[in-house]
């Protein structure tokens, strides 16, 4: 079996893989289903292109190293093009089809009667480079946003090594007369270093946005499962994470923090009165409330149906006192408007300060428990602080 037969049967397979992959991802999965048409095109492109390197007789020569460059330049395209889908980028497509279907004019119609290969390919690889280019400039902010620097950097390295490999093979087709190593050996070798060079740098591309659209989903799931679906606040599992890492603080440093148990008064009056689409609106805008007047550092929790839970991280009891009531004077202000009703809420707090290592969370959130009942004892609308675990443990022997 000839070099070009195994290099061929290594083409066909890497690029149905990855051209496979793409297809399934966006197809069957739905993931990033537009941004993955686009990179299934640009791998099948590739692919094709590749081919028409390696199997002779299918026209002639510069025919077919052109149309595989043109293929080249357009998977670059496409590339870039799933790439600004994805991450929701300003996109000029008009400008990417005219550049495209000029380099095609230019090659087919011009390069190839005149047998210009040469040039046909320094221009298509010059496409090739400054497309990468492109890509690695509007690309590396966005990434390093949504997911951190070491994805943004590793797509920035895979897209501006193609870039690299395209400038080499455009220069060095310009300049036949320099000492470049692969253009002093035999065909076969030349062939095949060129061919493993793209099937290689093809499929770290494939890996590396793979990689990118898992991260999204993985991102995705991580965010749902730690928050809620309708206020979009962290829900219990998230708070109950957050106050176990408070208290091993406290148990490690002696760094004190607060908790507020919160309940909206009477808020089945307002299902009852409005349906359960305006409990909803209420739900929503308390939790807006509570987290436009907590600081940065105080986590805004969903607990329970209408319930909330404000953590205060290095927070004593004072400090706690004064936030509670600014938070319960920041929702019960003005009442929230639902069509042309207006409902009036207020909202009741039990509040705990967790200073003594030993205590448990269960006892600090039982404790919270009772003050939040005290404050519906009091007449709700109303912050109660927590009994002192030893009052707290001398009522629950009275009661029992
Ligand atoms: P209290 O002042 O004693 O807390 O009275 P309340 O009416 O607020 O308390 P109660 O526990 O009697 O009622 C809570 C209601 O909250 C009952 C439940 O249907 C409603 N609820 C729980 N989750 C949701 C939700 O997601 N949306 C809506 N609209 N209502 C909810
Ligand atoms: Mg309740
Ligand atoms: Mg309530």
């Amino acid at each position: 079996m000839e070099t070009r037969h195994l290099l061929l049967a290594f083409v066909l397979l890497t690029h149905t893989l990855t051209t496979g992959m793409w297809w399934t991802a966006g197809t069957w999965m739905g993931l990033s289903s537009r941004a993955a048409r686009y990179w299934l095109i640009a791998s099948l492109g590739n692919g094709v292109g590749l081919c028409l390197t390696l199997i002779p007789g299918s026209g002639p020569t510069v025919l077919r190293v052109l149309t595989a460059c043109s293929l080249a330049a357009l998977g670059a395209i496409w590339l870039r093009q799933g790439l600004q889908v994805f991450l929701k980028l300003p996109r000029a497509e008009t400008r990417q089809l005219v550049l495209s279907m000029t380099l095609m004019v230019f090659n087919i119609l011009v390069c190839v009667p005149l047998d210009w290969q040469a040039a046909g390919v320094a221009i298509s690889m010059g496409v090739v480079a400054t497309t990468m280019s492109w890509s690695v400039r509007e690309s590396f902010h966005p990434l390093s946003q949504e997911f951190n620097r070491g994805t943004a950097w590793a797509a920035a390295l895979m897209f501006g090594a193609v870039a690299l490999s395209a400038v080499v093979t455009g220069v060095s087709q310009m300049t036949p007369h320099w000492p470049w190593p692969w253009l002093q050996s035999h065909l076969e070798t030349r062939q095949f270093v060129l061919t493993f060079v793209s099937v290689t740098l093809s499929i770290l591309t494939s890996f590396v946005l793979g990689y990118i659209v898992v991260m999204r989903l993985v991102g995705r799931l991580e965010h749902l499962s730690l928050h809620d679906g309708l206020t979009g606040l962290l829900n219990r599992r998230a708070v109950e994470a957050l106050l176990d890492r408070e208290a091993q603080r406290l148990e490690r440093f002696n760094q004190p923090f607060s908790i507020l148990l919160i309940d909206i008064d009477h808020f089945k009056r307002v299902n009852d009165r409005l349906g359960h689409a305006a409990g909803d609106q209420v739900l929503i805008e308390v939790a807006r409330r509570l987290q436009v007047e907590a600081r940065e550092v105080d986590h805004v929790a969903r607990y329970g149906g209408e319930e909330f839970c404000v953590l205060l991280p290095h927070t004593e009891h004072e400090g706690a006192l004064q936030a509670a009531e600014r938070l319960r004077e920041s929702v019960c202000e003005r009442p929230i408007t639902w069509g042309n009703a207006t409902v009036p809420v207020t909202i009741s707090m039990g509040l705990v300060c967790a200073n003594d290592p030993q205590e448990s969370l269960q006892s600090l959130l039982r404790r919270a428990d009772a003050a939040l009942y005290q404050a519906k004892d009091g007449g709700r609308n109303m912050v109660v602080s927590a009994a002192t675990k030893d009052d707290a443990a001398t009522q629950d022997v009275q009661q029992a």
